[in-house]
């Protein structure tokens, strides 16, 4: 197995972290060529004492200044850049064969999108870039013979039960159709009246998997699976009708497919985001996660049950904008990532955030979606709708 160069957008996240555990277990397999971070100085620089890149980035100069006198010091020669053309950079250096891209939200679409277009093998975790840029993201994988490996537990776990030569026809694939499981989050039992009234650190506080903050906020709302509906539709060219969600509070199945013969094949494991890391990292085979062996036994039970869209709206908004088309998604995902925000920043309710993005929808026509900068203008006039109707909630 030939050694692989990795760029890792968004090294000292989550995900960040969790991906440099797998490449910590895999001397011989993996090289890092460039960490990306933002503004956690500390962990980025132990990272780079650690795996020494050859390339760091950081958010701004006066950080790229320190990181770089404080490398220096330690006798690294670590080239260290700053800003957003930084991490295009980073994914589409012609030494580096696998990007992963889990930098959180919107900042990630531009360098996820650069490493689909440079044909890179894209591990992808960050869904935003999906969600806002579907089909130009899906037209880049396609045009320049890119691999795109789903990190997404439900999606991966959907990649790993579809059939190996599987390229985006259902019928031809004799597949019926996908049931994304979905833990229900921290809030699938409180009663709906105290719902209004959860703090951030309750709604961060997921029952099965730990998380950054953003995703977990979706996780509460249950906007997580409807950003991830979306995420599907794009990833395996399957119709909104044919992605169903199941409650699932184990979080043990990740995700089903279901075949026209009757059969549903599913992947289970333990809640640790190391084994979809590990399986899109040494595609088509198969490397030791770190992950402890699923014990049945423990688990005992499985539990299913249809989602209440009356205490998580934000599912159907989602379902919403995938069947209006166009920029609608992108819409979506930019007022939702303000509202989780404000709502983050204690100065929006948690039950806010679906009235902030259906006004989004409500005041922004879908248009048409053919370029970056087309995405990019929906979602800064969603972002913009969303800052007035915060402004104008009553105190
Ligand atoms: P996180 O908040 O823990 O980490 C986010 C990372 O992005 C950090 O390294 C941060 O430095 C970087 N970042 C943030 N803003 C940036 C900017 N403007 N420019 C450059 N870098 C920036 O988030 P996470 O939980 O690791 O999630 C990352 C992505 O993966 C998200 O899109 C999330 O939806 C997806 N994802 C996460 C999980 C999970 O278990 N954590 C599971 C599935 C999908
Ligand atoms: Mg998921």
């Amino acid at each position: 197995m030939p050694l692989q160069n990795l760029t890792v957008l968004g090294s000292t996240g989550s995900i960040g972290l969790s991906t440099l555990d797998v490449v910590r277990r895999h001397p011989d397999r993996y090289r890092i060529v460039a960490l990306c971070a933002h503004r956690q100085l500390d962990r980025l620089y132990a990272q780079c004492l650690e795996f020494r890149p050859s390339h760091a980035v950081v958010g701004d100069a006066g950080l790229a200044a320190e990181l770089a006198t404080r490398l220096a010091g330690a006798g690294l020669s670590t080239r260290v850049a700053h800003g957003p053309q930084a991490l295009v950079d980073m994914a589409t250096l012609p030494e580096v064969d696998a990007v992963m891209a889990a930098i959180v939200g919107a900042a990630g679409l531009p360098s996820a999108l650069a490493a689909a277009r440079a044909g890179k093998k894209v591990l992808l975790a960050n869904k935003e870039a999906l969600v806002m840029a579907g089909p130009i993201f899906m037209a880049a994988v396609r045009d320049s013979g890119a691999t795109l490996l789903p990190i997404d537990s439900e999606h991966n776990a959907i990649f790993q039960s579809l059939p190996h030569d599987y390229r985006g026809d259902l019928a031809a694939s004799g597949v019926h159709s996908l049931l994304l499981t979905a833990s229900g989050g921290p809030f699938r039992c409180t009663p709906l009246d105290a719902l209004a009234g959860v703090t951030p650190d309750e709604a961060c506080a997921h029952p099965n998997w730990s998380m950054g903050r953003k995703i977990s906020v979706d996780s509460a709302t249950m906007m997580n699976k409807g950003l991830e509906v979306i995420e599907a539709h794009w990833l395996f060219n399957v119709p909104p009708a044919q992605i169903e969600v199941v409650i699932h509070p184990q979080s043990v199945i990740h995700s089903l497919v279901r075949y026209v013969d009757g059969s549903v094949l599913a992947q289970l494991g333990n809640p640790d985001m190391r084994t979809p890391i590990a399986h899109a990292l040494a595609y088509p085979q198969r490397i030791d996660a770190g992950v402890a062996p699923l014990d049945l036994f423990a688990v005992a039970s499985l539990h299913f049950e249809r989602p209440d869209l009356q205490r998580f709206p934000c599912l159907a908004l989602a379902y919403r904008a995938l069947r209006a088309g166009g920029s609608a998604p992108a819409i979506l995902n930019a007022a939702n990532e303000i509202a989780v925000q404000a709502f983050l920043d204690g100065a929006i309710a948690f039950g806010d955030i679906p009235r902030v993005i259906a006004r989004a929808l409500d005041r922004l026509p879908a248009g048409p979606l053919h370029s970056l900068d087309e995405v990019l203008a929906a979602d800064g006039a969603a972002r913009e709708i969303a800052r007035q109707t915060i402004a104008a909630l009553p105190a």
